[in-house]
């Protein structure tokens, strides 16, 4: 096992040495999708990256088990315990029930998930599973003076934690401002950032899905299935908790507060958080404009570790803005990676001593805070090296186990080809300079690229997935 990641901590606002607390053992936990409608690709970047700091874990040599929720009731659209209730307004919206419409996004999730190559966790659950064990941490909160009953609803009392703001720094100031915007205050609060634990009474009483309470017919708040669902599965400390960076506050906040209320002590050491993708509008969303999904991509022909791609590229702490010029970019560095790898013979030595410093390399880029945009280089650097053509092969496809591009396999697929490179990379390039030129609705050019192509006996089809291109004899 290898010690030699450094992570930023948003607890401390620092990057710190990772140190789990059993050795060798890494408790993860992820907050998982809200099964309301499809995954945008800005919550796929955030499962992207977290997938990468979990595969560099094991790559490390780290025993990790990791766990997702998947929140299948209690969140609303206020991100707060006001707004529209979301799974309910999604059932309303497909004219489902609240399961089917859960069982059916939960699909369409991990389906994106398989393309993306991000691995599924080692234990996936649903909120709606773990009621008995939302009602107990409620029952202990309210014993130990934590949690109060306010108009048929449950309640913390942030007032009795020292310091509620561990993780954000949010102060009252901001928490007005988005009382300005129109976020609702619900009177039965004691203090402004006290949350619900368990709703009888809301004004969402055509709720499906409710549950027999000591407090009454209800269902539970957001926050509470994170705690119950990570304690359940991972114990009383975790390692690392992580999520997009909306979930700083009042969501992870809310889950460090209940916790270590319960608990009494602390409950996470290392809490990692992914900057959001923006599209050139701004802020992603899930309503208005063009509800940026992988299945979107693939309409347009791109293949889905495109995206990857394209998000490991820029590193996880910075925001990312979205463009198909910029995809379009990734898709031509993928392809003359596929290239260049495709080049390689698979004759050489299978002894891995010379590699050393590349992988040496390799594990600095990504132990320096998760910096794939410098890993990447590092797999450049493969290509470039003193190596055989068989080592170069072997690294390439011991970085995949983090990076999870499938360079060599997308290598092998068109072995058959035995096509020069230099001659595919000019071909990839026509492709997407039509592309190009389709897009800008002018085709004339396009076709003239296709006539350019096909004079030198190749053709090109365009399909579901992209288009291919072949030689014809
Ligand atoms: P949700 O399905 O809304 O619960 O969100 C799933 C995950 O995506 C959470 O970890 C969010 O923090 C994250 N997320 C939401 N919007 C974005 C975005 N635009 N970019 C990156 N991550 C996001
Ligand atoms: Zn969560």
């Amino acid at each position: 096992m290898d010690n030699r990641l450094n992570l930023y901590n948003t607890l401390s606002k620092k990057v710190e040495p990772f140190v789990p607390r059993e050795d060798g053992r890494v408790r993860m936990y992820t907050c998982g999708p809200t099964v309301y409608h499809y995954a945008h690709i800005g919550n796929l970047r955030t499962y992207i990256m977290e997938d990468v700091l979990e595969k560099f874990l094991r790559y490390l040599g780290y025993d990790v088990t990791r766990v997702m929720n998947i929140t299948d009731v209690g969140h609303l659209t206020s991100d707060g315990d006001t707004g529209e209730y979301k799974m309910l307004k999604g059932a309303k919206r497909e004219h489902k029930t609240v399961l089917d419409l859960a069982r059916f996004y939960t699909d369409a999730f991990f389906e994106d998930c398989r393309k993306l190559n991000i691995k599924t966790p080692d234990i996936v659950e649903p909120a709606t599973n773990c009621i008995d064990e939302f009602i107990h941490m409620i029952t202990v909160l309210i014993e130990k003076g934590y949690a109060y009953l306010a108009g048929g609803n449950v309640y913390f009392d942030t007032s009795k934690l020292t310091d509620y703001y561990v993780l954000s720094s949010q102060n009252e100031e901001d928490l007005a401002v988005g009382v300005r915007e129109g976020v609702e205050e619900d009177a039965n609060k004691r203090n402004k950032t006290d949350f619900v634990l368990w709703f009888t009474k809301s004004k969402f009483e055509d709720q499906e899905l409710k549950w027999d309470s000591p407090w009454g017919v209800g269902y539970p708040g957001w926050h509470i299935e994170c705690s119950c669902i990570s304690m359940k599965h991972l114990g009383e400390y975790l390692d690392i908790h992580c999520g997009g960076i909306d979930n700083v506050f009042p969501h992870h906040t809310n889950e460090i507060a209940q916790s270590e209320a319960y608990l009494g002590h602390k409950w996470c050491s290392y809490w990692f958080h992914v900057l959001h993708l923006n599209d050139a509008s701004g802020k992603m969303s899930k309503s208005k404009g063009d509800f940026l999904t992988v299945s979107l991509l693939e309409s347009r022909g791109y293949n889905p570790l495109v995206y990857r791609l394209f998000c490991l590229q820029s590193h996880y702490r910075k925001p990312l803005v979205f463009t198909y010029d910029a995809l379009d970019n990734a898709a031509v560095a993928y392809n003359k990676l596929v290239a260049r790898i495709r080049s390689l013979k698979k004759e050489g030595s299978a002894d891995m001593t010379a590699a050393g410093p590349l992988r040496e390399a390799f594990i600095e880029a990504l132990g320096n805070d998760l910096n794939t945009s410098s890993a990447l280089t590092v797999l450049y650097d493969v290509l470039k090296s003193d190596l055989d053509d068989l080592q170069k092969r072997t690294l390439i496809e011991d970085f995949d186990r983090v990076l999870s591009l499938d360079l060599i396999r997308a290598a092998d697929e068109k072995d058959t080809a035995g096509t020069d490179p230099e001659l595919e990379a000019y071909i990839l390039e026509r492709i997407e300079a039509r592309k190009a030129a389709k897009k800008a609705k002018d085709f004339a050019a396009a076709d003239a690229i296709r006539e350019e192509l096909s004079a030198k006996g190749i053709a090109i089809k365009d399909t579901r997935e992209g288009t291919v291109w072949e030689l014809v004899k």
